[in-house]
């Protein structure tokens, strides 16, 4: 009515009104700070945003290679404030409304890379090229890593929210354990892609360049492919004693020359196939026939780092960047017989430049990379576990509290003996 005065509610009435603020529940993560800066902290649970969403309570996780090329800052492009880890397995807490094939309380594995099932390329099979799980357009989408990867928080933390979890989560039957579980989140798969990339027949000789988890893994997925001889490369006595442990034929790069060796145990020819399971953290020779090959190109390496990074930290002996990027490429190239396949599975960030084509080229060499399509060979992996066909804990060697994670990240960058690969319990 014209000229009534028309009074509102009171400041009291109306802070009485409005609903208070949400109220977020807190969680502890694994949070990037900066190169050389990660902290285990108290940060907010994820919540549902996409209707093909899920929130998956974390049961185990890892730490993975991965992380400390991340750490490192030989992998730049971290936010900070980002959950790390891409490696989980957990329990279906709430799930959006599209995600049709799996209840709450479903046992899950996710897979490290993010695919929407959708398009083109998931279709193929090809998970980790995806059109749009990636919201900045291009690279592989996985959890915990740089900006450029999609920036998704990580699952080093008690919960995480999985986008297309319709598409990527894998149910667990009750006969895998958590503990062999982890390792089908990503590493197992890496190492079964690395040998399917590097095309092996039944027979082939092969040279695995690294001897880490992933190399591991590659290890035993040649053997399921049928390769005759399998050369083990690398400098962990540990590493390479699991290794010799699996049948693989060892070489300490500080004691031998890797290329040399190889050489003369095929009677000059070389191996069919190479996989790189190192990547850009390649450290060189500081000992034996080969360092002086890596003198020389010491600052040939330096500049190569330089390229590739802008920014190291190391602190108190951690974080150290590998010396040598291109090393491990360099010896696959040199170590293969004509003609033969190289498999790069090692990470290398979209900065790196260098590859010896040239000696590639002269050799007729295939060669083959690529981030693992985790989701593609899941079911098959977890049935051959289920199975006992393949036994994933005999890689395991730490299992610690995510409480303790710190620490464990320190003795992993250090490459400490028995830190092989470290599973850890977000509940614990
Ligand atoms: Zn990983
Ligand atoms: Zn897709």
């Amino acid at each position: 009515m014209p000229g009534q005065l028309s009074r509102g509610p009171t400041r009291k009435e109306y802070r009485n009104a409005v609903p208070p603020p949400a109220v977020y529940l807190h969680m502890r993560a694994v949070v990037y700070h900066g190169v050389g800066d990660i902290r285990l902290e108290d940060v907010r649970e994820p919540k549902i945003r996409e209707s093909t969403d899920a929130i998956v309570r974390l049961t185990a996780s890892a730490i993975c290679g991965t992380d400390l090329h991340l750490v490192r800052g030989t992998v730049p492009g971290m936010k900070r404030g980002t959950i790390l880890g891409h490696e989980g397995v957990g329990i279906v807490e709430q799930i959006g409304r599209d995600v049709r094939n799996l209840c709450e309380g479903d046992r899950v594995v996710i897979p490290s890379t993010i695919g929407c099932g959708i398009c083109s390329y998931c279709r193929s099979g090809y998970y980790s090229q995806c059109d749009n799980a990636n919201p900045k357009g291009k690279g592989t989408a996985f959890f915990g890593g740089p900006e450029e990867s999609g920036g998704f928080d990580g699952l080093q933390a008690e919960k995480a929210r999985v986008p297309y979890a319709n598409v990527g989560l894998v149910k667990l039957p009750d006969t895998v354990t958590d503990d062999d579980a982890i390792m089908l989140s990503d590493i197992f798969p890496t190492g079964y892609f690395g040998a399917k990339l590097a095309q092996v027949k039944s027979g082939d000789t092969v040279a695995v360049f690294g001897c880490g988890p992933v190399g591991q893994f590659v290890i035993t997925s040649l053997k399921l492919l049928g390769v005759g001889r399998i050369f083990a490369v690398d400098t962990i006595p540990s590493r390479l004693e699991m290794a010799r442990a699996q049948g693989a034929e060892v070489i300490d790069f500080n004691e031998e020359h890797p290329v040399m060796a190889i050489r003369e145990m095929t009677h000059g020819t070389g191996v069919d196939r190479a996989v790189d399971a190192v990547g850009v953290d390649s450290v060189c020779p500081h000992s034996g026939p080969a360092s002086k090959e890596a003198r020389q190109k010491a600052d040939s390496y330096k500049s190569e780092l330089r390229e590739i990074a802008p920014k190291f930290n190391p602190r108190n002996g951690n974080w150290n960047p590998g010396d040598a990027p291109s090393q491990a490429l360099e010896w696959a190239v040199e170590a293969l017989a004509k003609a033969g396949t190289l498999s790069i599975i090692g990470v290398y960030p979209q900065t790196m430049k260098r590859f010896p084509i040239g000696a590639a080229m002269m050799k007729n060499l295939t060669v083959t990379s690529g981030n693992c399509n985790h989701r593609k060979y899941l079911p098959k992996l977890i049935d051959m576990v289920s199975a006992n066909i393949v036994r994933p804990t005999s890689i395991l060697t730490k299992v610690e509290p995510l409480e303790s994670v710190l620490d464990a990240y320190k003795a992993f960058d250090q490459r400490q003996a028995g830190w092989i690969k470290v599973e850890l319990l977000p509940a614990a």
